[in-house]
């Protein structure tokens, strides 16, 4: 895909299209892709796929691209297993010609689909956090989330990571990349020098926080030499690392001019070390949540500063910049959201951006997962070689219903390909499940979604048709050559004695305020609903996801005066409704094991600093006016609710499905109404946008 060598930009947001002159080079805008492990890094055909993922985001206008981390040497990354099952390096490391080679098809595939975009590979050490048994840090002390304890390096060794990122520095530079970002944040190698807890050297390298800037300042030095003056050098910090006795203020303040003053081009701020307590991408934090943190940055350096995290639309880059918070806006997730990003920015056209709802559903989980990263809201992410929406040459007339997420993504995808599509819905709006989700303290970005359908049902002339229950009749009568079925799901009604009891109440009634409920309520189900129901039944105030400050108090989070790691000394201070709940499950593991790998940590400590009782193991006897009668460990337990309500997981809507099989007619049936356990929005927009490919 070619683009024009630069976008115009639009008036609109005069400030993200403006260039930045960095003196040997300069940046076409403002906006930057963060880095991301793709999981491609990993794969026999990773660099083609790579080349056509990265390439796609140069020709949907960003300025500056930042690539996956990517390890100096062996002891800073991780050891894969490859086809064969034996252990190896993938080819996320560079060290030598031969692997620089490989990154070549990256930075030419980029540099041609738009050459005045630009590209720089992140140097990523892991340090403790890396997963191989040789791995390094200053001192011989385990992370709490690390998988072995590293090896402490001796003054020989330390040489030795310095040289390894020159080295890897250099031959970025050869494989055609306009710069390198080394990260000097977030746990991994750099930052374990800067802190005390992970720093107890008393040499040279540990002790006094100059001694402890050192190794990151040689890193810098270091790779300026090997690269010469006219390559970009980004440093990432941790402005706000958001760990108990983390870095100071005055640590970071200093840490940024000796950065500028070792030869970095720019800074970029980041906001956490993976080990911290405090949600910094999740979607209830809210947007733009930590720029004001970069701002005080900027005021202490002369060079450029980036910022970033929860910054997924044009307006909120363009208010960050005109704030002064920054120079440049780092968005990682809504590059993968929406490749055309900036395009339909600089187009004045908003509302066709397919915004990142920050679930990390289908990116950070999978990378977590050892899952080649895609994204929830756009399944072609990494997988730009295999998923392709071409126009087709044989176009039908199909009808589409149900307009959950399944049959939305299903009816837009054909539509764009050329089919002539009829999407219905018994509801009187679009969105199926999501319409609830959305009402979520916390889920606010899931109205983007439906936004960006309702606008793109317009764009590719999709004709739809809502408080229309379909049945085989109308299907026959429309002569339609192929219809789909994407009626989702209805909530399972659970086989316990009592279930009719008027205490008792479903998710939608709950969610929806059709009915009130009460004040001791039993909600069964503990999966990704009953987490939801329960946040929403004990939650108090404003949403924390749309006020800052809610969110710095529920998190215990000092922006202003900004203690040690921004948190240190902070109690989280959590508003609740007035209201005792018991949220439990059959199954024995504990309670909210089955959530998001990268979220679900934040759900279960939320629920839990509002009190709720989270119990596992749990058999259900019987609903009567004394309440839920329970068996915990075969203990008998009287739950004296005025409210149960049940969130036991979902029944395919299989109905029309049936009654088309039952008129000789032929469909396809996609998302929840073909398999409702484990389905969620990212299965059903995937399996939907394959499908519709493929029609
Ligand atoms: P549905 O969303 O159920 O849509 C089916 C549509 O078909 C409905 O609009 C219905 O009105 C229509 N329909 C049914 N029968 C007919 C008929 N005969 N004629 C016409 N129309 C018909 N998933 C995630 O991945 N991440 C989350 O964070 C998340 N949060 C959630 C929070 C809540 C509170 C809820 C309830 C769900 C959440 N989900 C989440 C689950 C997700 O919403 C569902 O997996 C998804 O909506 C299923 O999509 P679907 O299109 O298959 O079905
Ligand atoms: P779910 O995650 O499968 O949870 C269903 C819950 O019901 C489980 O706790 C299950 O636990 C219980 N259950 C199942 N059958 C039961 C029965 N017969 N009687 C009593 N309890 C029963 O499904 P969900 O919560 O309905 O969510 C639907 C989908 O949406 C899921 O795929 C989920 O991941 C997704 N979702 C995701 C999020 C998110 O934030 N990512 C949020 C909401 C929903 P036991 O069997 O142990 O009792
Ligand atoms: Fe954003 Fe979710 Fe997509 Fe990740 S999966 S990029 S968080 S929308």
């Amino acid at each position: 895909m070619n683009a024009p060598a630069t976008l115009p930009g639009h008036d609109q947001y005069p400030r993200l299209f403006s260039p930045l002159d960095l003196g040997f080079t300069r940046l076409r805008n403002r906006s930057i892709m963060g880095s991301m492990h793709t999981g491609l890094e990993e794969m026999a055909d990773g660099f083609e796929r790579m080349a056509a993922f990265y390439a796609e985001r140069a020709a949907g206008g960003v300025g500056m691209i930042i690539t996956g981390g990517i390890s100096p040497n062996e002891e800073g990354g991780i050891v894969v297993n490859n086809e064969q099952g034996e252990a190896a390096f993938a080819a996320s490391k560079l060290s030598t010609d031969t692997e620089a080679a490989g990154h070549r098809l990256v930075t030419t595939a980029v540099h041609e689909a738009a050459p005045d975009a630009k590209i720089c590979m992140q140097i990523l050490h892991m340090g403790p956090l890396a997963y191989n048994e040789g791995l390094v840090a200053p001192s011989a002390i385990r992370s709490r989330i690390g998988a072995f304890t590293p090896r402490e390096l001796d003054e020989a060794g330390i040489e030795k990571q310095i040289a390894d990122h020159a080295n890897c520095a250099k031959l970025a530079q050869s494989a055609g990349y306009d710069g390198v970002e080394i990260i000097g944040s977030a746990g991994y190698l750099l930052s374990t020098f800067l802190v005390e807890k992970t720093n107890q050297r008393q040499d040279q390298w540990g002790g006094s926080y100059q001694n402890r800037m050192r190794f990151p300042l040689a890193v810098i030095r270091r790779v300026r030499e090997a690269v010469g003056p006219d390559f970009i050098v980004i440093f990432r910090i941790a402005a706000m690392d958001m760990l108990q006795g983390g870095m100071s203020w005055e640590e970071v303040a200093l840490l940024a001019k000796e950065v500028e003053a070792a030869g970095a081009t720019i800074i970029s701020t980041h906001f956490t070390w993976h080990e911290s307590q405090v949600p910094t991408i999740a979607t209830m934090v809210p947007r733009a949540a930590f720029t004001r943190v970069t701002q005080r940055v900027r005021r202490e350096v002369s060079i450029p500063v980036i910022t970033s995290n929860r910054i997924n639309m044009p307006d909120v880059a363009e208010d960050v910049l005109e704030r002064g918070d920054a120079d440049l806006v780092s968005m990682a997730r809504p590059m993968l959201a929406d490749s055309q990003f900036m395009r339909k920015a600089a187009e004045g056209r908003p509302e066709a951006i397919n915004t990142c709802i920050a679930c990390n559903q289908a990116c950070l989980d999978h990378t977590f997962n050892m899952k080649v990263t895609s994204c929830l809201v756009n399944p072609r992410a990494c997988h730009e070689t295999l998923l392709n929406y071409a126009p087709t040459d044989a176009p039908k007339k199909i009808a589409v219903v149900g307009a959950g997420p399944a049959g939305l993504a299903y009816a837009t995808v054909a539509a764009e390909r050329g089919h002539r599509v009829t999407l219905f819905d018994e509801a009187a709006e679009i969105g199926g499940q999501f319409n609830l989700a959305k009402r979520v303290p916390g889920k606010e970005e899931f109205h983007e979604t439906l936004r960006y359908y309702k606008h793109q049902l317009a764009e590719v002339g999709v004709e739809v048709i809502l408080g229309q229950r379909v049945d085989g009749a109308i299907i026959k009568a429309g002569d339609f050559d192929h219809t789909v079925v994407a009626t989702g799901i209805s909530p399972r009604r659970p086989d316990i004695p009592g279930i009719d009891h008027p205490m008792v109440m479903g998710y939608i009634e709950a969610i929806t305020g059709q009915r009130e409920v009460g004040k001791k309520v039993a909600v069964i189900g503990a999966g990704g609903i009953g987490f939801d129901v329960t946040d929403l039944i004990t939650h108090a105030g404003p949403s924390a996801a749309l006020d800052i400050n809610v969110f710095a108090k529920e998190w215990g989070i000092d922006f202003e005066h900004h203690p040690r790691g921004g948190v240190t000394g902070i109690e989280p201070e959590v508003a609740r409704a007035d209201r005792e709940v018991w949220l439990m499950q059959r199954k024995e593991t504990p309670v909210g094991r089955g959530l998001g790998k990268t979220t679900g940590w934040t759900h279960r400590l939320t629920l839990n600093r509002r009190g709720v009782h989270m119990l596992n193991g749990v058999q259900y006897r019987q609903i009567d006016d004394r309440g839920l009668h329970i068996l915990v460990g075969n203990e008998p337990r009287l739950l004296e609710v005025d409210t149960v309500i049940i969130c036991a997981g979902q029944e395919s809507n299989d109905g029309l499905q049936h009654s088309l099989q039952k008129a000789g007619l032929s469909s396809e049936v996609v998302g929840g109404a073909k398999e409702a356990l484990e389905l969620d929005a990212k299965e059903a927009i995937n399996q939907a946008s394959w499908l519709a490919a493929l029609i």
